[in-house]
């Protein structure tokens, strides 16, 4: 018998925190998914004496670095840059880039070992990574956002590569920043790859990617309610954030006959009862997007709204919930409080939104409930079909790639449907997107032996 095999999930779980201390978020996600694991383990003996899941659970690295740049004022300014390398089992890394005051390597571990599985999920050969800084762009000058973005980019570019690892855009990290990224590692390098995606149309991007994380994740919707015979149409939805993922999520409710009733920022939320509309919505885009914004100016522009400052708005009744801000957005009471509400289904447009307790919550009410790593993992998906169409050098229709998106989507959603299905019925999301992703994982890496 393996050594392993004596090795419960508690003592598993020990050993996880032993080595990663400090590091809430990244813990909180290994057991998130151990949880759903530990018993699929005992299908595959191999499984348990390889050490798969310790391995998935150790990035393979993690690179830390220092970011000096100028700001207008003349001043040196000192950032720290990561990019965690997980696992690379099925495809080149791939994951996005933050750039927020509060990322730290714990946040990067947490982020790039979720990706993993979302990316095995999507079905497209992409292993896991995400990298970002303790950055904040809030209130700095284009220049200065350039200054540090061509910075990050002249250490980053010697970890990645288009076969080796591509990065993406994530909080913090839009269009105009993968531009500056990709300008400066040309300007290194010499050469034009496709080494990052959510780039210009002009210059390699693909069509939908911007809306491709929030479309998805509202795909993802629609297929938990199909289960139980039911659409979107007239259903109420809450909303938390205001960026790229949440306008994109609210801009497909509206499309298939939703009322958004809620946005955020970290400022706070504003509820809207007449529903955001679509010229609502691309109001907010331009001003949380280009004029960089809060979210609570959108009750002086349309009166029908309020603002809670220092909230979340998980309070306010609604059929459907999309978190689409951040981490530990959402917390056992909000999700008390949802259930409470009749709310039916929750579909995560952030990473890792709900936390461990609300999670629970969740699942024990046989909510639809669907986790970051299969909703939201539409926007990964078009990153790799980005990849696909710049190795081939060509641009693939839009119908051709919503079509995909779709298709994708769905996929995932049959995926957590095989291995989530419980023995009433109730699909387990969270279980089935977490055994769908490893399976695929784990097998590739016991082919290649103990590397
Ligand atoms: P954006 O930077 O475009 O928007 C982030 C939004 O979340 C903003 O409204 C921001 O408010 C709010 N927010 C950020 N931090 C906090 C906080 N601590 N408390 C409350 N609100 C906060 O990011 P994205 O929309 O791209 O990303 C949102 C989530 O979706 C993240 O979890 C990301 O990892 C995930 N995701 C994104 C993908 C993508 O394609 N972009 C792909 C898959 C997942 P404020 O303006 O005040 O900072």
């Amino acid at each position: 018998m393996a050594v392993s095999d004596h090795v419960d999930f508690n003592g598993f779980m020990e050993g996880v925190k032993r080595r990663n201390p400090y590091q809430p978020e990244f813990v909180q996600a290994v057991q998130e998914v151990a949880e759903d694991i530990y018993s699929f383990l005992d299908t595959n003996e191999e499984y348990h004496s390889q050490q798969i899941l310790r391995r998935i659970a150790e990035p393979d690295r993690v690179v830390s670095f220092r970011v000096c740049w100028e700001d207008d004022n003349g001043n040196v300014r000192v950032q720290r840059g990561w990019r965690v390398q997980n696992n690379n089992a099925i495809g080149p890394y791939k994951g996005g880039l933050r750039f927020h005051p509060s990322v730290t390597e714990s946040v990067l571990k947490f982020l790039a070992f979720e990706q993993t599985f979302k990316n095995a999920l999507t079905g497209l050969p992409m292993g896991g990574g995400k990298g970002g800084s303790n950055f904040n762009p809030k209130g700095k000058s284009v220049r200065e956002i350039q200054r540090f973005c061509q910075s990050f980019m002249t250490e980053l570019y010697r970890h990645i590569g288009a076969d080796v690892d591509v990065p993406a855009g994530d909080i913090g990290v839009g269009g105009r920043e993968i531009g500056f990224m990709f300008g400066q590692y040309k300007r290194i390098t010499g050469q034009f790859t496709g080494v990052l995606t959510g780039k210009g149309l002009e210059y390699g991007g693909s069509l939908i990617r911007p809306e491709a994380t929030g479309y998805g994740a509202v795909y993802f919707l629609m297929n938990m309610l199909a289960t139980k015979g039911q659409d979107l149409v007239g259903k109420t939805a809450v909303i938390s954030g205001s960026g790229n993922v949440a306008t994109h999520a609210a801009e497909k409710i509206v499309q298939l006959g939703g009322k958004v009733l809620t946005l955020s920022d970290s400022g706070g939320f504003i509820h809207d009862p007449d529903g955001i509309s679509q010229e609502k919505i691309d109001w907010v885009k331009t001003h949380k997007t280009h004029r960089r914004g809060r979210i609570e100016d959108y009750c002086a522009e349309f009166k029908s709204a309020t603002f809670t400052a220092g909230k979340t708005p998980w309070g306010v009744p609604c059929d459907v919930a999309l978190p689409c801000a951040t981490q530990n957005e959402l917390l056992g009471d909000d999700a008390k409080e949802l259930v409470k509400n009749g709310c039916k289904a929750v579909s995560e447009g952030a990473n890792m939104p709900t936390d461990l307790a609300g999670v629970h919550v969740f699942r024990d009410a046989k909510l639809l409930y669907a986790p970051g790593k299969a909703a939201n993992a539409g926007g990964v998906a078009v990153s790799g079909l980005e990849m696909s169409q710049n190795s081939e050098r060509r641009s693939w229709k839009e119908e051709e790639l919503q079509q995909m998106l779709k298709d994708i989507m769905a996929g995932i959603h049959k995926s957590c449907e095989t291995y989530g299905r419980q023995g009433d019925g109730y699909i387990d999301y969270v279980k089935g997107a977490n055994i769908g992703g490893f399976k695929k994982v784990a097998d590739a890496m016991l082919a290649f032996g103990v590397v």
